[in-house]
């Protein structure tokens, strides 16, 4: 293969990296960067080994010519080994890399005839960008770091540095913003940074039969919303020691409000970790004693897609549960994949219609159906049916007409803490 470089002119490893060296720019003044792209090409050994190396110099040499051709100009081309080819590009920001490194990937995925074969070659491409005091060899080192971590996904893919996935505490592979997120969990737990707030689900008749506990997580002075930091909470496990804590909480909050003269229940999420977990029963207990709350007081919400696979422990929990005298509901109703001859086994009192179903309601015909078919459906298996994140008039009024029981959505309140809940079950009981 050693005549292909001088062939196609492209610049060794040292070539590449004095040039790299020489293309850094002053970020002050341009606001971009240097940009690395490192493209090495999958099963290329493979290739090499079944059809025997001049084939593989064949198909590097067309794919080196295509690459000079598309990038015509826009960047100094490199070839660090026999499949590997680098790109620098000056004055580039992320998107640009990444949309130059996909040109690149489709340039790979052109066809190539070798013999009687029509080959579709793929690569894995790493991105680097220049970062401020970096030097041309740890910039190129990111970059080929980046290419291995496609590599490791299965090739045929593009990952920037910073985004490759790296081991977590728990030995986990978690993503850089995931693993910043655990950390943030662990500091939450230790220092009070998680909080609850209540959202009021209102039935028909304008009672306020319960509120809904969600979680907050705020650590020196930076929510994170529940939508990023649930799922890391899921993976790394966590979730079980945020859900006891939520559980405790929640339960408190039943007995303040039942104090305070309400007779609303506090509906606390339970995650599927807690639910298969052996010491549920005990956590709930303990909730149930230390709070010194009336347990019907007390509703835990299930997500739909627990009950497609209904295990022994799961269904003593669910059992022990009930035997503790709370409710249980089923949330998200309709998103997940249940399997509706599990539904009639489920214990619930109740089923919460995701939002997804409200959103297009009342323009879209089809959507009405399903819900009108859902709450059928609840009310046949003996459940109050509850639809969530209603936004506007006109939404609540097509639920109410199908039949739905409550309503829970930012038309009526958003979740809010605990002192400003109050206020707002003051003020509305003031206005009955
Ligand atoms: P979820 O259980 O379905 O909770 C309802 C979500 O819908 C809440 O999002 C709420 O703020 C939002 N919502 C309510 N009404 C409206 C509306 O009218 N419009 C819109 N756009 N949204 C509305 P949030 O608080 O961000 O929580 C997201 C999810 O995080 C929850 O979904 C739940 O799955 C999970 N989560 C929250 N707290 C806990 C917890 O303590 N434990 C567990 N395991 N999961 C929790
Ligand atoms: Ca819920
Ligand atoms: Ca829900």
């Amino acid at each position: 293969m050693d005549n292909i470089d001088s062939l196609t002119g492209f610049l060794n490893r040292s070539g590449c990296l004095q040039t790299a060296g020489r293309l850094f720019t002053d970020p002050q003044s341009t606001g971009k960067q240097l940009a690395v792209i490192w493209i090495n090409f999958d099963r290329f050994k493979q290739i090499n080994e079944s059809f025997g190396h001049l084939e593989g110099d064949e198909l590097i040499k067309n794919l080196a010519l295509r690459f000079r051709k598309r990038v015509s100009g826009r960047a100094e081309l490199s070839r660090m080994s026999g499949d590997e080819f680098v790109f620098l590009i000056p004055k580039y920001d992320r998107n640009e890399a990444q949309q130059f490194a996909s040109e690149m990937a489709s340039t790979v995925e052109e066809p190539i005839f070798i013999g009687k074969l029509t080959m579709r070659p793929t690569a894995s491409i790493g991105i680097a960008i220049h970062e401020p005091g970096e030097n041309a060899f740890a910039l190129l080192e990111r970059a080929e770091h980046a290419m291995f971590a496609a590599k490791n996904k299965g090739g045929n893919c593009i990952v920037c540095s910073g985004d490759e996935p790296i081991p977590g505490r728990l030995g986990i592979t978690l993503a850089r913003e995931e693993l910043a997120i655990e950390s943030i969990l662990h500091t939450a737990l230790e220092t009070g940074g998680l909080s609850l707030h209540y959202q009021p689900i209102i039935c028909a008749n304008g009672q306020v039969e319960a509120v809904e506990a969600l979680m907050r997580c705020s650590v020196n002075g930076e929510n994170i919303p529940p939508g990023k930091f649930i799922p890391v909470a899921e993976k790394t496990g966590l979730v079980v020691r945020l859900g006891e804590w939520s559980l405790l909480q929640g339960a408190m909050q039943a007995r303040q409000l039942h104090d305070a003269g309400y007779r609303t229940k506090a509906a606390i999420n339970v995650s599927r970790a807690q639910l298969i977990s052996a010491k549920f029963t005990l956590a709930l207990h303990a909730a149930l004693i230390c709070s010194n709350v009336k347990p019907e007081l007390v509703e835990l919400e299930l997500t739909e897609s627990l009950f497609m696979d209904i295990s022994e422990t799961v269904q003593k929990n669910l059992k022990n549960a009930l035997a503790a005298g709370v409710s249980l509901a089923i949330d998200d109703f309709g998103t997940g994949y249940s399997c509706l001859a599990n539904l009639k086994d489920i214990p619930a009192k109740k089923l919460k219609l995701d939002r997804a179903f409200v959103t297009v309601l009342p323009e879209d015909r089809r959507a009405l159906a399903v819900v009108r078919a859902m709450t059928q459906l609840g009310h046949e298996l003996g459940m109050s049916v509850v639809a969530e994140g209603c936004e506007k008039q006109s939404e609540i009024d097509s639920l109410l007409e199908i039949g739905v029981d409550a309503i829970q959505g930012f038309f009526y309140a958003r979740p809010m803490p605990e002192d400003s809940l109050l206020a707002w079950l003051k003020n509305r009981s003031s206005h009955d």
